[in-house]
């Protein structure tokens, strides 16, 4: 299982002190795989805290190593400020900073350049839920988001059904098995055995009351936490509802 949380916009204050808590935490807890995702003006100070007890990544990187790209960071300063992963085609990249599959693509590559583990989000809007198209949506989004070697690198699909992002709405069980399960058939049949072993996590809207409940569901290897993982107690109890 992989437990990750992306901090977003979020954490100016008071965020440290909760890192600490949660890397208290985590001691009592070994084996699991959890990383937090902070503002880049977090990481070093994150990566200090954390010590080996959690991974710390990044919240999206630009595709090309430096260069004229005016607020943009790159895989490779993510690495080098410490970081061992990083989030690309969130859906507020998508949807805030118009990238495309391919921009999302090149991106996921710019990781595994850098050394980094590639968390990569889908997820279709609630207007193409309730048109019926969840699973076209999220098959095209697959297919031109995952890039075509990623079975030989550290990947992770996060699906994050938009509505349900920070929302309070979360996916039913019954959605989220038949979704992951057609993520899963996806990953099957382009990369074969190595699709079988693709972590696929849960995003949107999980919190300490529905963690469990949603990590026991099958093809559920973990969860992408927005909300719920800025306080250290909130996530230290979806930490402990996996399975
Ligand atoms: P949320 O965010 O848990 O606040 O819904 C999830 C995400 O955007 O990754």
């Amino acid at each position: 299982m992989l437990i990750a949380g992306n901090w977003k916009m979020n954490g100016l204050d008071a965020s440290l002190s909760e890192v600490r808590a949660l890397v208290a935490g985590l001691k009592a807890r070994p084996g699991l795989k959890v990383v937090i995702c902070p503002p880049a003006t977090l990481l070093t100070r994150v990566v200090k805290e954390a010590g080996s007890a959690i991974g710390v990544g990044g919240q999206d990187c630009h595709a090309k190593v430096s260069g004229a790209f005016t607020g943009d960071i790159s895989a490779e300063m993510l690495k080098d400020a410490g970081a061992t992963w990083t989030i690309v085609g969130h859906s507020e990249r998508r949807q805030y900073h118009g990238e495309t599959d391919a921009v999302i693509a090149a991106k996921a590559e710019a990781g595994w350049r850098a050394g980094l583990g590639v968390m990569i989000c889908v997820g279709e809007l609630e207007a193409e839920r309730v048109a019926g198209k969840e699973y076209e949506v999220v098959s095209t989004q697959l297919a031109n988001s995952v890039p075509a070697d990623a079975a030989s690198h550290i990947v992770a699909i996060a699906y994050e059904p938009v509505w349900a992002i920070g929302t309070g709405r979360t996916a039913t069980a019954e959605d989220i098995v038949k979704m992951h399960a057609h993520i899963r058939k996806e990953l099957v049949a382009r990369f074969g055995d190595a699709g079988a072993k693709i972590e696929i996590l849960y995003g949107g809207s999980v919190n300490p009351k529905n963690a469990k409940e949603i990590l026991s569901q099958p093809e559920v290897g973990g969860a992408l936490v927005g909300g719920a993982s800025l306080k250290a107690a909130d996530f230290l109890t979806i930490v402990d509802a996996a399975p």
